[in-house]
């Protein structure tokens, strides 16, 4: 699984149903309902789903058998089934037809089956006729009209499959599935094995799909819909020896711009089939696109992506190229981390995460080096360790012992944190022996499940070092970022280790094993596993001490003042990894109370000056976040002001402008994305008025009809312009446009521009608006995300959440909504703020999914107003004396 909460995916996120809770007329349960794992008394053999889906429809319908194996004899059968209306359940045991009484007895989709006398121990068969809702937003199976048709898409992780069809839905339980889709006559139906045969009955048509390899329910899919398709095959390699049949599925309006990822995904298997050393392990490959999944997912042999990561051709931007290269090789490789081997339970779902995170990155940036997408997953990792800094938090690998806690487990400590754990464990045992330990792994497990110890196992072979196991565990199983602390002794360093903490807050002691590479600027690297709290490096070389080489290194440091000056003097040269490891060490130096506001800034020009797009917008960002935080007073804003125009305006000169479609079509990505920091800094309000000025007349003549005048790369600031300037008559207008457009790019940029906008006026009109018939139920709830997120509409967007928080946490089954429905309150900056959201949450999320979340949030709020009141002043009487 993929997900990325941005300005556009936001749009994209929903919460579970609450359909579940009708008085329950069976006597309560003997046994306890399982708040988790179920007890293991059932192992399911395999699955033949017969589903009728016919996406015009509100509803669905389904016959399924499972087979299994009861290991002792019992009178309860516990399973999985949430919000299906069951209309018959039989069990075939010891040659009987057995017909218990049934009952959901939790909300989170717990089954029970009770019959009169127990069931003998042995193979049994469970046949269900039943029939269930399709969902409006992406958990189980969703439906959406896209132009003036139905489609409908599958999204079962994490525990959604139990919407769908009663089952043993754990990670642990592998099967082969063997799948019919009944839809409307002349409609694509797709599934994970292959299609066999389609034939007509009862008025519909009838698709067989070949049996699967073994899959956990998790990863089980059904499309249907009037889709458009492309096909293609990826041909033979020196690990594959016949072509891989390969289609991209879409909804009809994108027909004709599927061709970038028919070719894309050809050449992403072959670098995948190279590192693994493996054959892609199914029999086909289809890539199928869905407007309202906020990311994609790694269905076996059936992969779902959202149309703004698929959809596109030669001319997209840098930004959309970078994703469809790092999402579908994350997607791809979860075909071989999780797919081909499974976790055998949610709490080691960082073997599927992290490995598919760290291997997205590497695989996007080998099929393109240009677009420099590796240096993504250094951003991604310093971005996690602002959360794990955090005192409220978790590690990357933990229990998981409530349904509710399986979703939290997909944040960005598994992806970001784990990602970058991934690599920096690669990066010291070396690629190669690295890269021997996976295949190691995936050649023991193949086509079944693992754990973590496994995973160290093969790793700590293929090493042959054992203190790499220790080390790598003492990052995975704990929370928390390491800080080295360098100070000089003799001709080398003295470095020790402690738990980073922001100001005002205190972290637990905690001990790593940190793979420490450092050099100096001018100088090779040098490496080696700091075990001890305390440690002599001894190193000679001229030049600053870059303490973080490469930036692959999870951790962060602190410097005494004259060797952070000189390190800040050369930031505009470092290399990309290790300008961004200097902003995120640098900034949180100032967290902490020690980095000065003069070294905050004079960090932020020199990096600006960075070739590395990544590391060019680190240092105005962080200014800029303090900024919106009301960190600033008005002299310190106009200082920021001038600061920024400063910087970019010489770079635009350089740079040169022109919005229209495809004029920087095969320019250099990295120039692009440095004249894109460039623009959207120039183009607002205070910025250069000739920069705004082009732009809003490129931007009207766009929306006059003129779809050549304004590339795709200046949706986002140039409707920002056009409604900044024209106020709600114009976010009305946009907001119409966008609702009836099927562009995958146009559409969420322009909700999202009117959603930030950043004016009361609109942000009420929004907030007024929200029953438009027209919003899909994911476009509804990211809007109410960015009024609520947006600085200036921050406090109104508080004061309605407090009344609605009830109606929007219940808006309408998606995934991961629950869980990080919390997060967009931590933008707000004060104790006061912090109490009141505590007082209103805490209560309503005790023991559910997003609990974690909120007390992340809450700690990020306080935290923030002790910053403010310590440095604001300080930081803004800085700026202010920026010429
Ligand atoms: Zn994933």
């Amino acid at each position: 699984m993929y997900w990325k909460i941005t300005a556009a995916a936001a749009l994209a996120l929903s919460i579970n149903a609450p359909a579940w809770g009708q008085a329950a007329v069976a006597p309560a349960p003997a046994a306890p309902v399982p708040a988790g794992k179920l007890t293991g008394q059932v192992q399911p053999q395999a699955y033949r789903l017969d589903l009728t889906i016919d996406p015009n429809q509100e509803r669905f319908s389904g016959k399924s058998e499972i087979d299994a194996v009861l290991k002792a004899a019992s009178r309860t059968i516990d399973l999985h089934w949430r919000d299906l209306k069951l209309q018959t359940v039989e069990v075939i045991a010891g040659g009987q037809v057995l017909k218990p009484s049934w009952q959901q007895v939790d909300e989170t989709g717990v089954g029970r089956l009770t019959f009169a006398e127990a069931v003998p121990a042995g193979p049994i068969t469970l046949r269900f006729a039943y029939d269930g809702p399709f969902q409006s937003a992406p958990a189980g199976l969703f439906r959406v009209k896209v132009g003036d048709d139905w489609y409908a898409w599958t999204q079962l992780q994490s525990i959604d499959a139990r919407g769908v069809f009663p089952s043993f839905d754990e990670p642990g339980f592998k099967t082969p599935f063997t799948v019919t889709l009944r839809t409307p006559p002349g409609q694509t139906a797709v599934s994970n094995g292959p299609q066999t045969g389609v034939s007509r009955e009862g008025g519909l048509d009838v698709h067989t799909f070949a049996p699967t390899l073994p899959l956990p329910t998790y990863l089980v899919a059904a499309m249907v819909g009037p889709f458009a398709v492309v096909e293609g095959s990826v041909p033979p390699t020196p690990q594959r020896a016949t072509p891989l049949p390969l289609r991209i599925i879409s909804p009809k309006p994108n027909a004709g711009r599927l061709g970038f990822a028919l070719e894309g995904s050809k050449e992403i298997v072959r670098l995948l089939e190279s590192y693994f050393g493996d054959a892609f392990p199914y029999p086909k490959l289809d890539q199928i696109t869905t407007p309202i999944l906020p990311g994609a997912m790694e269905n076996a042999g059936a992969d779902l992506y959202n149309d703004s990561i698929i959809v596109m051709d030669e001319q997209a931007t840098t930004g959309q190229k970078r994703t469809f290269g790092m999402v579908v090789a994350h997607e791809l490789a979860h075909q071989w981390f999780g797919d081909l081997v499974t976790p055998a339970w949610w709490d080691d779902i960082w073997l599927n995460e992290s490995f598919a995170n760290w291997m997205g990155f590497r695989i996007g940036d080998e099929w393109r080096p240009a677009l420099n997408i590796r240096a993504g997953a250094v951003e991604e990792g310093f971005s996690a360790m602002r959360t794990d800094a955090l005192v409220a938090g978790r590690p990357i690998r933990q229990p998981i012992e409530t349904n509710a806690q399986i979703d939290e487990a997909f944040d960005s400590i598994t992806y970001g944190k784990g990602g970058h754990v991934v690599a920096m464990i690669a990066g010291y045992m070396g690629d190669d022996k690295f890269r021997d330990g996976v295949r190691r792994y995936m050649a023991v497990h193949r086509y079944g499940n693992a754990t973590s110890t496994e995973f160290f196992k093969a790793m700590a072979e293929a090493s042959g070092d054992p203190r790499i196991v220790p080390a790598m565990q003492s990052f995975t199983d704990q929370q928390g970022v390491p800080l080295l602390t360098f100070a000089r002794s003799g001709k080398g360093w003295q470095v020790s280790q402690s738990r980073y903490a922001r100001l005002g807050s205190t972290a637990p002691a905690t001990r790593w094993g940190v793979p420490l590479c450092l050099r100096t600027t001018g100088a090779a690297r040098q490496c080696q596993l700091l075990t001890e709290a305390s440690m002599a490096v001894s190193y000679e070389g001229k030049g600053a001490l870059v303490p973080n080489a490469g930036g692959t290194g999870y951790y962060r440091f602190e410097l005494p003042a004259a060797e952070w000056d000189k390190l800040i003097a050369g930031a505009d040269k470092l290399p990309g990894g290790e300008a961004q490891a200097l902003a995120d060490s640098l900034n949180a130096s100032f967290q902490a109370g020690r980095a000065s506001s003069a070294q905050l800034v004079a960090a932020a020009g020199k990096l600006a000056l960075q070739r590395d797009s990544y590391a060019s917008g680190a240092g105005i960002s962080t200014l800029s976040s303090y900024s919106d935080a009301g960190f600033l007073d008005e002299a310190g804003k106009a200082g920021f002001q001038r600061l920024t125009n400063g910087i970019y305006g010489p770079r635009l000169k350089q740079l040169a402008f022109d919005p229209r479609a495809g004029a920087y079509a095969g320019h250099d990505p990295e120039e692009t994305q440095a004249r894109q920091q460039a623009v959207g800094a120039l183009a607002r309000k205070g910025g250069d008025p000739a920069v705004r000025a082009q732009l809003l007349a490129a931007t009207r003549a766009f929306l006059g009809g003129d779809s050549r005048a304004l590339d795709g790369a200046w949706y986002g600031a140039g409707l920002g312009a056009v409604v900044e300037e024209g106020g709600l008559a114009v976010a009305k207008d946009l907001v119409n446009r966008a609702l009836t457009s099927t562009d995958p790019v146009f559409r969420p940029v322009a909700l999202g521009v009117v959603g930030g906008s950043g004016q009361a006026v609109i942000g009420r009109w929004i907030l007024e608006q929200l029953q438009d018939s027209r919003l899909r139920t994911s476009e509804r709830q990211g809007l109410i995300r960015m009024v609520v997120s947006t600085g200036a509409t921050r406090d109104l967007g508080w004061d309605w959440l407090k009344s609605n928080y009830e109606k929007l946490a219940g808006s309408g089954g998606g995934i991961f909504f629950a869980s990080r429905l919390p997060e967009m309150l931590s933008g707000n900056c004060s104790a006061a703020r912090a109490d009141e959201i505590a007082a209103l949450l805490r209560p309503k999320l005790q023991g559910k999914t997003g609990a974690l979340g909120l007390e992340r949030s809450i700690e990020r709020v306080r935290s923030c107003g002790v910053l403010k009141d310590a440095r604001g002043a300080d930081l803004s009487a800085v700026l202010a004396q920026v010429k």
